[in-house]
């Protein structure tokens, strides 16, 4: 994992900085370059080949003229190979000058030894970014839940893309082959209570009790039926959830709940802004939050319907809100943990009827996080890699 403000390679480049947030050079031990903000991205492959996504797109031309604004003097692009610096940078709105071999100096105060990075030794890069897909198997009551289901499950299997499905009890109980089809399809099933809507919180012990005990015995299925599957995660209808919950997860060998949204409530005192997991101190399981973005100067949670319902977010807008949180994750160094549903992104449905739905933006996402070196985990695997 790379964190900001380290050096690239041996003593080869600096962090910078223009004043501005994610701006700048990042990596440790491990072989790339990012601008998290200009979504340009540079990788250092081995020691003669090196790639360079997105230059001469309108991305690259708009990194360009937002960081000569920035600085009046530019920003540079560059890759290594064969020895030798090549770059880019910009002068007022235009590329500048291109220069090869040799000592380059970059406009913000930094250079460049010309000599080779030191780790760029054919060993595979380290990802930029950590990213957690979560989707939502509920029932809405009208749509299409299933073929919703099937359609997002169908485009991150063709990726490779790892994720987590939370499950509603009622969705299980209706459809526990399809579930088991795609748990042995290598995703990891996770509990996401009952019935579609209900509110732990304002719910007795005994009756949260039950029905998440039930709900999870619908989800795992039996040994004999051939539909058996481990759940350890869970997520409530909501975010509603109270201390009874927590006594319950314990109670039914819980490892993780994703109840909880990065800078907003409900919140763990003391861990209002963490983005990694942490342990939920009294109890047995890990905390991991859903991640957050800025949406017109308002900090949201990054989930699909919360973005239709309360924002009314075209597709274009939820697609650049989801490309900004992914730089600025790869920026910052944080995990990005976002909800999907099935009877939404999985049926392209829009909150502004005539629009273009969300199906474009979900895989315009995986793409892009693709592109710039993101890799793709299920929330068991980051909560057991990082919850310490
Ligand atoms: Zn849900």
């Amino acid at each position: 994992m790379n964190r900001m403000g380290a050096g690239y390679g041996s003593n080869i480049f600096n962090m910078f900085s223009t004043g501005s947030s994610y701006y700048g050079l990042f990596g440790s031990s491990s072989s790339y370059w990012a601008n998290g903000l200009n979504n340009s991205f540079l990788r250092y492959g081995s020691n003669t080949l090196s790639m360079l996504y997105n230059f001469g797109t309108p991305y690259a031309q708009s990194a360009m003229n937002l960081s000569s604004g920035l600085s009046n003097l530019g920003f540079n692009l560059g890759f290594y190979g064969s020895g030798n610096f090549y770059g880019y940078y910009g002068i007022g709105n235009g590329y500048g000058s291109y220069y090869t071999g040799g000592p380059f100096i970059f406009p913000y105060g930094f250079s460049n030894s010309g000599s080779k990075p030191a780790d760029s030794n054919n060993q595979p890069s380290e990802p930029t970014v950590l990213v957690n897909i979560q989707i939502d198997a509920d029932i809405s009551p009208g749509r299409d839940n299933v073929q919703g289901l099937i359609n997002l499950i169908d485009e991150l299997e063709q990726r490779k893309i790892k994720a987590t499905v939370f499950v509603t009890g009622e969705f299980a109980n209706q459809q526990q082959l399809l579930i088991t089809d795609i748990y042995n399809d290598g995703f990891e099933i996770a509990l996401h209570g009952y019935y579609t809507g209900e509110q732990l919180a304002t719910m007795s012990y005994t009756n949260q009790r039950s029905l998440l005990q039930n709900a999870m015995q619908a989800l795992e299925g039996c040994f004999t039926c051939g539909t058996y599957k481990p759940v350890v995660g869970f997520r409530p209808q909501y975010f509603s959830q109270d201390p009874n919950t927590y006594a319950i997860l314990d109670e039914l060998g819980i490892s993780y709940n994703c109840g909880f949204k990065v800078g907003q409530i409900p919140y763990v005192e003391g861990h209002m802004d963490d983005v990694w997991p942490f342990p939920m101190e009294g109890h047995d399981f890990c905390v991991l939050p859903i991640s957050r973005g800025e949406f017109d100067g308002q900090t949201v949670y990054l989930c699909d319907i919360a973005m239709a319902n309360v924002y009314h977010m075209s597709a274009a807008e939820w697609g650049g809100l989801l490309s900004d949180s992914l730089d600025r994750a790869i920026a910052l160094d944080e995990p990005l943990v976002i909800l999907f549903h099935n009877w939404y992104t999985g049926m392209d449905e829009t909150p502004n009827p005539g629009e273009e739905g969300y199906w474009k933006p979900f895989v315009d996402f995986l793409s892009e996080a693709k592109n710039k070196g993101a890799s793709f985990v299920a929330t068991q695997k980051l909560v057991e890699d990082f919850c310490n």
